[in-house]
């Protein structure tokens, strides 16, 4: 395990992952791969460049032969690249696929080429669909209801079809949402943080039931760690044991955080198609001695006091609105699922 290729790690989740990773006493080096689009953030990577062990490459995962260079001088791949947030989805789903499914399978390629040792391909609960009741276990159908999801669904297929066909040693991890510093201001807890810490208001779709298992991203950067150390090739393992709350409960936490009150929130009508309840069975990796740690209020308040400490790293994003996107009609109307991931 010693070179390991990081995807994606100049956004959330594996910007935190890396700085983990660099840590680890038999990782010799760690190169992130990032095309950094609107999503990435070379700041994210911050301290991890005080490692001498840290190479950056400003690149697209679609890029055969950089992704084929790449691959050929490391041992272990951490795919996080993905478009992947909900709401883009409904407009653009052609960058979905392009990156989440012909991008992963790009990377399967050169891993296939160059007998890579380990490949972890990092996804989402959101490919179970909603689950009225119980809880998904990893073999559990998939049944994505948004692109986002689909885009997902059709990459875990992809890669685990090269374990199937060529041996390449691909594991899966599915997490539920995380929370935690860093994460982009258009997914619901940083959005909703950072305009009520504007004294701006928020919008609560519908009655706000639905229902989201929050983990906390070093918690779900461990449980793919542990993957990439223990999993068995061609297994999945879904990565939960957060804290599952409505929207509704959520952003009355988030209230009482920010110091805010419901007259902060506007109701707005609820979408045409929404995953009503996402839950995940994750005893398969807590087989392997994966048990999340952090307490949710604990980390709810560190992140948001992040965020009221950093307001250069999240004010220039949240210039970048959905509004500002074309609006397909059928997706005007579309979903609260909107700033759950
Ligand atoms: P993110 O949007 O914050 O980061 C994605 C990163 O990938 C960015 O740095 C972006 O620049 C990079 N990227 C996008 N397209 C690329 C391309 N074509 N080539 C190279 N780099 C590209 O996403 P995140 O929230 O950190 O999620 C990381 C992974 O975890 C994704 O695969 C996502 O599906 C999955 N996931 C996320 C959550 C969550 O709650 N955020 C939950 C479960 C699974």
């Amino acid at each position: 395990m010693d070179r390991v290729l990081v995807t994606g790690g100049a956004g959330f989740i594996g910007s935190h992952f890396v700085k983990r990773i660099l840590r680890a006493e038999d990782v010799a080096a760690v190169t992130v791969l990032d095309a950094l689009t609107y999503a990435g953030h070379i700041e994210n990577l911050g301290t991890a460049f005080l490692s001498e062990k840290l190479t950056f490459v400003h690149g697209n995962i679609l890029d055969a032969e950089l992704v084929d260079d790449l691959v050929a001088e490391h041992t272990a791949i951490v795919h996080f690249a993905a478009e992947s947030h909900v709401d883009r989805s409904f407009f653009a789903a052609g960058a979905f696929l392009k990156t989440n499914v012909h991008g992963t399978q790009t990377l399967l390629d050169a891993a296939m080429r160059h007998r890579t040792r380990r490949f972890v391909h990092v996804s989402t609960d959101e490919v179970y669909g909603p689950l009225p009741e119980g809880s998904a276990t990893e073999e559990y159908p998939l049944r994505p209801s948004v692109p986002y999801a689909a885009s997902k669904a059709a990459s875990d297929l992809i890669a685990l079809s090269y374990f199937q066909t060529y041996g390449v040693p691909v594991c899966v991890t599915r997490s539920s949402n995380n929370y935690g510093p860093y994460q982009h201001p258009e997914k619901i807890i940083p959005l909703f943080v950072t305009r009520l810490l504007q004294g701006e208001k928020v919008t609560l779709h519908g009655r706000g039931q639905h229902v989201r298992n929050w983990l906390h991203v070093e918690d779900n950067c461990a449980g793919i760690e542990l993957v990439l150390r223990r999993g068995a090739p061609g297994e999945t393992y879904n990565i939960g044991g957060g804290t599952d709350m409505t929207s509704r409960d959520l952003t009355g936490e988030l209230l009482r955080i920010c110091g805010a009150d419901w007259d902060s929130v506007t109701n707005i009508p609820d979408r045409l198609s929404n995953d009503l309840r996402y839950a995940m069975d994750y005893s398969k990796l807590a087989a392997l001695g994966y048990q999340p740690t952090h307490d949710f209020q604990a980390g709810l308040a560190e992140t948001t006091d992040w965020y009221r400490r950093n307001p250069d790293r999240w004010a220039p994003l949240s210039r970048t609105p959905l509004a500002a996107m074309p609006t397909p009609r059928a997706a005007s109307s579309h979903r609260e699922h909107q700033h759950a991931h």
